[in-house]
């Protein structure tokens, strides 16, 4: 169980350090392309800046205003560029160095434009002072410091992040090797033995293949024992002509009933039907006719049965009991006499049968809420008693105990 535990705990761990792996590997390159788009940024920052101030200052030596003519083009280029470095360094500690280059610019463009328009108007001496001056030569001076000091962080931010991914890799590797560790271990030592195991051998698994074709085997018989035992339960239950439940099925379920509503405190009615002159019709007919009509008989006594509880049993011979749980005297009666009614209404001819011509039976009923001083024999009895009145009486008719 603990075993199991800890191969789950590895896996997990393995799982989620490969994880963290290849999230460090993506996360590097990413970090890697943006640094070096960063870098191509502040040079052409620096670069266009000294373009531009090179146009200008050659215009003003040259008293050609044509020179000018990209300062614009140039000038939206280098503010664009600004903008996107500033972007790109936003997640990084470079925000300082990037607004104070963007500041010096921003002085640098205020000269230029104000000498560029003094240049327009052909007023070159001016123009050169601008451009000349110290406070725009210094201006020029601190851009290219800051842009230096710019370079100079990025490239510390980026020792700063190339060190905590290589941590984190480094991390994300030795906790794999112990998740691996920890899988191995349980492989070999907690559970040497599970399928597939190396070091469970090659003996080991030839048993292990035995012990699964074994247990297969097992399976398989006692599936087949199984099978064999409840035909057999079905068989001892049942009587082979009739298919009906045979006597020792009735002892037990009656038993059971009787127990049952005895709890319940619930009416318990039990009748016996038996055959009238079958031996008569065993004479006349023979005795396999003989056992066919009792096969038709059954049939028609398990159909009229069919109540949870309620149970058709082949008694002995040509006699049936049924178990009808829940039923009164006076219930019962009237629910036998729709089965005598239907036993006739087969119509099996019965030659010498002295009233009907054809197969009757006659039925005995009995009916109790089991109590103390009542046994369950003692209702069967009563209602065998019952049954052989009915006899007395004429038979094809049904007849409750007193
Ligand atoms: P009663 O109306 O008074 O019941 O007369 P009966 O002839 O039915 O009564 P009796 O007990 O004298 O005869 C029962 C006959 O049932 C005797 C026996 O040959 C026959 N019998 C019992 N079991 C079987 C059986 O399985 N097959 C056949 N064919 N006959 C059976
Ligand atoms: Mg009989
Ligand atoms: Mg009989």
């Amino acid at each position: 169980m603990r075993s199991t535990r800890s191969m789950y705990v590895a896996v997990a761990v393995l799982v989620l350090t490969m994880a963290v792996g290849s999230y460090v590997d993506i996360e590097n390159d990413a970090m890697h392309a943006r640094h070096l788009e960063i870098n191509t940024g502040l040079e052409r920052m620096v670069r266009l800046n000294q373009e531009l101030t090179n146009m200008l200052l050659l215009a003003v030596l040259e008293q050609n205003t044509l020179r000018t003519a990209s300062y614009d083009t140039v000038n939206a280029d280098l503010e664009s560029t600004i903008k996107t470095v500033s972007q790109l360094t936003r997640k990084l500690n470079l925000s300082e160095e990037m607004s104070a280059l963007s500041d010096d610019h921003g002085k640098l463009h205020v000269t230029e434009e104000a000498a560029l328009k003094l240049m327009r108007q052909e007023r070159w001496s001016e123009a050169h002072g601008m451009l000349f001056a110290d406070s725009y030569v210094l201006a020029k001076k601190v851009y290219e410091i800051n842009s230096e000091t710019a370079v100079g962080a990025l490239t510390g931010e980026l020792a700063k992040t190339v060190e905590y991914f290589d941590r984190m890799r480094r991390a994300a590797q030795a906790t794999r090797i112990g998740a691996l560790l920890l899988l191995l271990g349980w492989r070999y030592v907690l559970a040497p033995d599970a399928p597939g195991s190396r070091r469970a051998g090659p003996f080991a698994r030839r048993d292990l293949g035995v012990h699964l074709v074994l247990e297969d085997k097992v399976r398989q018989r006692t599936a087949e024992l199984e099978t064999a035992n409840r035909q057999l339960q079905a068989l001892s239950a049942t009587d082979g002509l009739t298919g009906l439940a045979n006597r020792r099925k009735f002892d037990q379920e009656w038993e059971a009933e009787w127990q049952r509503a005895s709890r319940q405190v619930l009416p318990l009615a039990v009748a016996m039907v038996d055959v009238d002159q079958f031996k008569a019709y065993n004479d006349h007919y023979g005795h396999q006719m003989g056992d066919l009509c009792l096969k038709i008989v059954a049939q028609t006594l398990g159909a009229s049965v069919q109540r949870a509880g309620e149970l058709v049993a082949r008694y002995g011979g040509e006699e049936f009991a049924i178990v009808l749980p829940g039923l009164s005297g006076p219930e019962a009666c009237a629910m036998l006499e729709r089965v005598r009614v239907s036993v006739q209404a087969l119509g099996l001819p019965h030659a010498k049968a002295s009233v009907t011509g054809v197969v009757t039976v006659s039925i005995g009923v009995a009916s109790c809420v089991p109590g103390p001083g009542q046994s369950s024999a003692s209702l069967v009895q009563r209602a065998d008693a019952a049954m052989y009145r009915a006899k007395n009486q004429g038979r094809n008719q049904v007849a409750l105990a007193d």
